[in-house]
């Protein structure tokens, strides 16, 4: 006899699974983990940044030199980033015109001493998209984060996959005329995949936007997951697959 009591494989909720901790309070269990990467070799504002961005939820990484910075850029997701103007190895313009030719779109904010106007054209014609001028308040900057992920999300409330719709002011989710009721991490999963329709999401990308670890965790969880969501999203299998999984690699969400 199977005392299904001492299976939580079978049923597991969030909070119970092993490998997973939530920076989050539980007030922001719904949000996406945004992530920055701050680039900057003063060790001061580094550690300075890191206590402010984490204590506001944010998932913070850190470059002390250009190179490093753009390798980081270059590999990971980020979803704004952060560089000082003067770094050993690269400057911090260099980097951005570096990361800009690769066709990232993430905003990026300058921190500079240097503020004469030149300076900061020179800047924004580097693809900067706001500069923010040393020595600065902290919830300056954090406004100013905020302006930008904001813009870069827009107000966007109703995401669509096929016939499937959710509503991020109420969290709900339906497919057809039919509600599906989503835990907080299957919606998140949903609002990530959604939100990078046609775009493969590798199970790092996932395990860092939805879960805020780094990739050397055990992702095994994702596909977990993915079959929790698959199964509330199709019950009956009579309706289309729209999370499709790329062997090896992840999963792409698709209208049809
Ligand atoms: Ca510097």
């Amino acid at each position: 006899m199977i005392d299904t009591e001492k299976m939580p494989v079978v049923a597991f909720r969030d909070d119970e699974l092993p490998t997973i901790k939530s920076a989050h309070s539980d007030s922001s269990e719904f949000e996406q983990i945004m992530r920055i990467l701050v680039v900057e070799d003063e060790k001061g504002i580094s550690n300075f940044l890191k206590e402010g961005l984490e204590e506001e939820g944010f998932a913070v990484d850190f470059a002390g030199d250009g190179r490093k910075g753009l390798e980081l850029a270059s590999v990971n997701d980020y979803d704004l980033l952060i560089f000082d103007w003067m770094l050993p190895g690269l400057s911090g313009i260099e980097v951005c015109r570096e990361f800009r030719k690769l066709n990232q779109t993430a905003p990026v904010i300058f921190l500079t001493a240097r503020d004469t106007v030149q300076d900061v054209v020179f800047g924004l014609e580097a693809g900067a998209n706001d500069y923010i001028k040393k020595p600065f308040e902290f919830d300056e900057l954090l406004a100013r984060i905020r302006v930008q992920l904001k813009s870069r999300t827009g107000e966007q409330t109703l995401l669509k996959l096929g016939n499937i719709e959710m509503n991020l002011d109420t969290h709900r989710v339906f497919r057809g005329p039919q509600e599906i009721e989503l835990t907080p991490k299957e919606f998140s999963l949903l609002e990530y995949l959604i939100r990078n329709k046609g775009k493969v999401c590798t199970r790092t990308n996932i395990i860092e936007h939805v879960w805020d670890i780094h990739f050397d965790s055990d992702t095994s969880v994702i596909d977990v997951y993915i079959n929790f969501l698959r199964k509330k999203l199709n019950p009956n299998r009579k309706e289309e697959e729209l999370i499709h999984t790329i062997r090896g690699v992840g999963y792409i969400a698709r209208d049809e």
